[in-house]
């Protein structure tokens, strides 16, 4: 679903010219779609409301507390891979008992206050992890809920930074080693075996990619349970991936439901499920206007106010967003390097892109960047981070204020 439309030769989001957004808060500006997140969410709910299931959103792809809040008040839950989001998680209201905790290097102080408040499960990718949860329950006399994070093997089609369902990746437990791992556990009191884990990987179209790890961890999930382990959930990861390029077609949330019902349906464990990027990631885009244009020899740049600090994927995954301008210009198309004032040479948001030829002061947006954009931007260069907006059918609301320079060496001595 899109709620960013075009009338006119002009762009909007939900009804609102996103013109108007960048004169009233200026840019860089990450501009949000309220009703984009809340149908995802809902589509995600519809696609598995047959079986029992939590959806645990993977509050990393956009942690913006209005943006959790929002998310959060439809049910679901959380999963989240440091302290930093646990907090802010429980901040925007999601209960203790919704959020799972993933991520191949918790610390002690994480793990204790995960203990502490009582949460979903601790999912847990190492004997090494396994042994201080141990020490850390016994310690405070706590029961603990965990699942295992299996590591299948399975070879996704994505890019290889973030393929992480394989045995050379730091990520989970190798499936075969699961048993011998248990017994280290065997009837322990304070730890509870719930289930197991996976995530093979994010932005993932194909979805006999899911099918394999969701049969590979059905077979051991029975094995476990065959071993007398009560092994009651099975939690998939996220990893849907959207559609980036127009011609790039990625499955519906209702087809990765269908996808997964095929393996757990009739089955006896409760469903979890940790999307991010498909939630959020349509629901946004990052507007920056036009600085500077030039011609260097052979190559032509179209230098905007937004660079690799507000929206490093194109940098660090040569990921691909589409760019548009926010007015339709008329003129022959020019093919251009729409590039940051960043001082490196992998600060670009999109190369060789054909655009009508643009002016200082034009308005570009940078479409679906919605996951992965704000909560991976910094302060490289000295640069203040972007403000954020949600457009909801009732207005604009600020959801991140601009930083200010001198918030940026507050910190120093
Ligand atoms: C990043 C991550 C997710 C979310 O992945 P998406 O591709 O954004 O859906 C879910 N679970 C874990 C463990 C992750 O690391």
């Amino acid at each position: 679903m899109s709620s960013f439309s075009e009338e006119n030769g002009e762009l909007y989001c939900e009804g609102i010219p996103l013109r108007d957004l960048a004169r009233k808060f200026g840019t860089p500006l990450y501009v949000y779609s309220k009703s984009v997140i809340q149908e995802n969410c809902r589509q995600f709910i519809s696609s598995f409301s047959e079986h029992s299931t939590e959806i645990c959103y993977a509050v990393k792809a956009n942690y913006n507390l209005t943006i959790l809040k929002t998310i959060f008040e439809l049910g679901l839950g959380a999963d989240v891979v440091s302290q930093g989001e646990f907090e802010r998680s429980l901040k925007a209201g999601v209960s203790p008992t919704k959020i799972v905790f993933s991520g191949v290097g918790k610390n002690k102080g994480e793990i204790e206050r995960a203990v502490d408040v009582g949460i979903a499960a601790i999912n847990v990718e190492s004997l090494s992890e396994l042994l201080l949860i141990k020490k850390i329950a016994e310690e405070k006399r706590k029961i603990v809920s965990i699942n295992l994070r299996v590591n299948p093997n399975i070879n996704v089609k994505t890019n290889p930074y973030i393929a992480t369902g394989l045995y050379q990746t730091k990520f989970g437990i190798a499936d075969e080693l699961i048993t011998e791992m248990l017994h280290h556990l065997k009837a322990h009191p304070l730890i509870q075996i719930h289930g197991l884990a996976c995530h093979i990987g994010s932005q993932i179209t194909e979805l006999h990619s899911f099918e394999k790890a969701a049969v590979r961890l059905k077979e051991l999930a029975f094995q476990l349970k065959e071993l007398g382990y009560p092994i009651s959930r099975v939690d998939m990861g996220g990893g849907l991936g959207i559609s980036y390029k127009k011609d790039e077609l990625a499955p519906s949330i209702a087809q990765y439901g269908e996808t997964l019902l095929k393996i757990w349906r009739g089955s006896p464990f409760k469903l979890y499920l940790e999307p991010g990027r498909a939630i959020v990631g349509a629901a946004g885009g990052l507007l920056t206007e036009v600085i500077h244009c030039k011609q260097n020899r052979e190559r032509h740049f179209t230098i905007v106010d937004a660079a690799m600090n507000d929206l490093i994927r194109p940098c660090l995954y040569e990921a691909y967003h589409d760019i548009v301008p926010v007015i339709a210009k008329k003129g022959t198309p020019l093919v251009t390097d729409i590039v940051g004032p960043v001082c490196e040479t992998g600060d670009f948001l999109g190369l060789r892109r054909s655009l009508t030829p643009l002016e200082t002061g034009d308005l570009l947006f940078v479409k679906t960047a919605g996951a992965y954009g704000s909560t991976m931007s910094s302060n490289y260069n000295t640069r203040v981070r972007s403000a954020e907006v949600l457009v909801s059918g009732k207005g604009v609301e600020v959801i991140r204020r601009r930083e200010t320079l001198s918030e940026l060496w507050q910190q120093e001595i």
